[in-house]
This record gives C-alpha cells, structure tokens and sequence, in this order.
C-alpha cells in the first residue's frame, strides 16, 4: 500500500496536539469528572488526540447554560436579521479555514482529504448560509374562523423556537452532520447542546471555536464531547431539554425514543437504511454502473443511504456486476492524506469488525464474493470494496446495514415483482432508479417507500433538498423548510375584537 507524506497544516497540528476541551457557556472547560478519552487516527489505529470526556455533570451544566441563553441571554432578544448574520458569518468563517476542516475531518474519520475539501465542507459551508436566509423568513399565518361571523375574532398563529435542543451526531460525516443539526436549530432561534460521535469529535470542537469568533453569544451553542451510553444518553433523558434530534443508528434511535419519554421532549431520528438501487433494462449502462458503484463505494459505503441492495434485470445483470467490480478494484484504498486515496479506512476498529463479521457470515452462507471480501492489509481499518453475488433476502448481508463498502447484487426478471422486494426492508431512507422511460421512473417512484428516490443519479445532496426516513429510517425531516417544523412550536392566539 503506498503512503504518501502527509502535509499537514501547521493549524491543524498545534490543533490536534492540544487536549480538547468542551465548550459550555461560552468557556473551553475540562470534564467535571476531569477524565479524558483518545479518538484514533483509522488509518494507522494510533491515538490522534485526547478529548474531555464529558458525562451527566456536564450534560447538566450545558443545558442549564443553554436555557439560560434561551430565555434571558441576549439570544432571546435577538433579531431574526442579526440570528441570520451570524449563521451566515459562521459559513464564512469555516469556507476560511475550508483546508484546515479537511485536513481534521480526513485524519479523525479516515475519508480521503480530496474527498473532505470537496465534499464535506462545501456542503457545510453552503447548508449554513441556507439557513442563514431561513432565520428572517419563520412565519405564521393570520387565520379566519370557520365557524364564527367574520370580525368578531383575530386569530393568528406564531412559529417560535422548541426551545432547548439537544443533538446527537454520528462520525459518518462528522462536520456536516453537526451543520445540519445547529444550521436550522440556531436559524429558528434554539439554543443547543451538541454532543459529537467519540470517534471523530475534533471537527465539532474547532467549529465551537469559530462560533465564539462569529460572536454567537455564551451558551446559545454548547459542545459536549463524550460516549453515548454516558453523555448521549444523559442527553436524550435530560428534563429540561425540549427536544432531541439524533442521527445515527437504528438501533441507538430507538433508546433514544425511550430515553425521551421522561419529558415527553419532541424526537427527530435519521437512521439508519437498506437502500434499494434499481438497474433497469432500458437504462444508460455506463451510467448506471458508474452511479451504483459510487451510491455504495462513497464514504466507504458508510453512509445511511448508501446504495447497498443493487437489483439489477436479469438480461443485463452480469453486464453491470462486471461494470461495477471493476469499479471496485480501480478504487485506490489508501490513507486519507495521500493524495490518489480514492477510499480510506473505515471510522474504527468496531466498525472494521464489524464489516468484516458481515463479510465471513455472508460468505459462510453462501454469498459469492465477485471482488473484495475481506480487509485489506493489516494496519489501520481498511477494507477492500466488495460486490456480492448469490445473496437472498435471509440472509444478514442483504437485509441488515453494513455500514461499510459492501454491495449486494441481486438480478430480477419480474418487473411487476420489483417494488415489493425494493419496499421488503424495515428501512425506508432511500432508493435509486436507473432506466431512460420516465414513465417507469415516475411511476415506480411514486411506489418506492423511502424518504429520497433518486432517478439516474444518486447521493445528490442539498441543503434546500429533505432527507430522512420512512419506517425505521426514521422520525421527521432534515434540510429544506421541512426541517425547520421540528424546531419550532406553533402558537394559536385568538382575540375576541
Ligand atoms: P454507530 O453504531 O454507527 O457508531 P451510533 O448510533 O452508535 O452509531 O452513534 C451515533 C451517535 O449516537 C454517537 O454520537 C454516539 O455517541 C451516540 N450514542 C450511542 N449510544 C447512545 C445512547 N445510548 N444514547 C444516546 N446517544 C448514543
């Protein structure tokens, strides 16, 4: 495996080198309990920095922090123009220091530097200055009564911020993922307590940094880097927080749900997904074989809608797993600084087993590895992009997340039969179409139970753009104006005139 020098940016090493802080009330504390915990550098399995592990105390402390910011610090008194200026200028500062957030994104998680500087902070920068236009444009509506005579009331509704957020990021993509959650939250005028994944917290810490510098005032943005089963868990339960917004796995969703019933605070969920990539007969092949390859292979298949049951029709099912192992094999695995690293490693060790427990049992049972299958090296968390052949729907291969560069391919000659085995998932996040009749592609998106259906294109993101789940994908939206109804309560006011 070729290793390339890495050049990192001196910012970015005194950055690293510190031992991180948390971010409560405007200060840079240590954990009460003044522990510390290491988050790994997935390319050599070598410790990367060291972080204060936060836990209930903290927890605590910030969301005290976060409702005093929400009901009598200047943030409460605040302009929707000046909320939306800072947002704005928060964009600003992160498309400053763009190289510098590559760089730690790419040593904490492991993607390909070219990868961050191209796609992660972009579409961070891009999603807060979105939502910095949002923060003037949250209305309510004047409504008439139906069943009173005309004048006699004034009845309206007011759209006003849940209050006290408090939000949990998973380590995919671990800066964006913190801009989706505060770019609508703070545009809607919540306060936050924000707790990064304990794999990939650095991102988060430096951006607590850039929010100080933007001038958001103390405690309107509180970063508590810590464990989930401890400071996340804290979170969700908390009494005094209002609502919960959580991207991660299914599994850890569903705690959060229970954890939430204390309070009955209000829960948004993106989870996790199965998603089905349909290749149909009359599609543009090279088309279709280069978007499936990169609906699987981007972020090392570790992403929540990655395309990771391809049914391809039968006529052209060796045509196209041909196309896409090929793919496969011409993907540069390598770690994330050298610059031809087309995929780095995968987050972590849990995840590398993880992969590769799913890789043995579905080879045990029979699935055919057509490229891939197994790690690739024996240093850092790199495994070899895989296409799977001879799955079925029991197995755990094709009906389980992977969550790692790991495609099922899966050939269909009933095109009447394809929804129902597309829709056969307790996942609904998303799907890809590939076919030139766009009456079959309208009419089987309409059909597809999933949250995003993307037709002759995949992993297209924008900020104005919903994402999230149907079924154990998920509870509410992400990005657009959908996004902005979970962070806001509806007021009725009606006054007898
Ligand atoms: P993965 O399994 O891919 O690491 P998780 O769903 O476990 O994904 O993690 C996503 C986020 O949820 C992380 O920030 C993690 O710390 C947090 N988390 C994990 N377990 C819990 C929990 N019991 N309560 C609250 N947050 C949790």
């Amino acid at each position: 495996m070729a290793t390339a020098a890495p050049a990192i940016d001196s910012n970015v090493s005194r950055f690293v080198a510190q031992t991180h802080k948390m971010l409560i009330n405007g200060k840079w504390v240590e954990a009460a309990s003044g522990k510390t915990f290491a988050t790994f550098n997935p390319a050599t399995g070598e410790i990367l920095a060291n972080v204060a592990e936060g836990d209930r105390e903290d927890i605590n402390r910030a969301v005290q922090a976060a409702r005093a910011a929400f009901e009598t610090g200047p943030w409460s008194r605040i302009s929707p123009a000046e909320r939306g200026k800072l947002i704005w200028k928060l964009g600003d500062l992160i498309d400053k220091h763009l190289e510098e957030f590559a760089q730690l994104e790419s040593l904490d998680n492991g993607k390909p530097l070219r990868v961050a500087r191209a796609a992660d902070v972009p579409l961070t920068v891009e999603h807060f200055h979105y939502y910095a236009g949002w923060a003037t444009k949250i209305e309510g509506n004047t409504i008439p009564l139906t069943m009173q005579a005309a004048n006699k009331y004034h009845a309206y509704t007011l759209r006003e911020p849940v209050g006290v957020v408090g939000q949990i990021i998973p380590w995919n993509f671990p800066l964006l993922m913190a801009a989706w959650k505060l770019g609508p939250a703070l545009a809607t005028g919540c306060t936050v307590v924000l707790k990064p994944a304990e794999q990939t917290p650095l991102s988060a810490l430096r951006l607590g940094e850039l929010i100080q510098e933007a001038g958001f005032p103390d405690g309107v943005v509180n970063i508590v880097p810590g464990y989930g089963e401890t400071a996340g868990a804290a979170l969700a339960a908390h009494p005094d927080v209002d609502k919960v917004a959580f991207t991660g796995s299914t599994e850890v969703g569903k705690l959060i749900v229970q954890a939430a019933t204390g309070n009955l605070k209000k829960v948004s969920l993106e989870l996790g997904g199965k998603s089905p990539n349909l290749v149909l007969e009359d599609a543009d092949i090279e088309a279709a074989i280069s978007g499936a390859a990169s609906a699987i292979f981007f972020n090392h298949g570790q992403c929540c809608c990655a395309g990771s049951r391809l049914f391809v029709e039968k006529k052209i099912f060796d045509k196209v797993v041909d196309g896409i192992a090929r793919s496969a094999e011409k993907i540069r695995v390598r770690e994330g600084f050298d610059p031809e690293s087309d995929m780095g490693p995968l987050v972590s060790e849990e995840q590398l087993n993880r992969v590769c427990g799913y890789l043995e049992s579905g080879i045990k049972e029979g699935a055919k590895p057509v490229t891939g299958g197994e790690r690739l090296g024996n240093k850092g968390y790199f495994v070899k992009p895989t296409v799977l052949v001879n799955t079925n729907e029991k197995m755990k291969v094709e009906r389980e997340e992977i969550f790692g560069p790991v495609v099922a391919a899966i050939p269909f000659s009933d095109p009447n039969e394809i929804v129902a085995r597309a829709n056969d998932s307790v996942y609904g996040l998303a799907a890809g179409i590939w076919t030139r009749d766009l009456k079959k592609a309208h009419t089987l998106a309409a059909k597809l139970r999933a949250g995003t259906v993307w037709i002759n294109c995949y992993n297209v993101f924008d900020a104005a753009l919903p994402f999230g789940g149907y079924k154990q994908s998920g509870w509410g939206r992400e990005m657009g104006h959908e996004v902005l109804e979970q962070y806001t309560e509806v007021k009725s006011v009606c006054a007898a005139l």
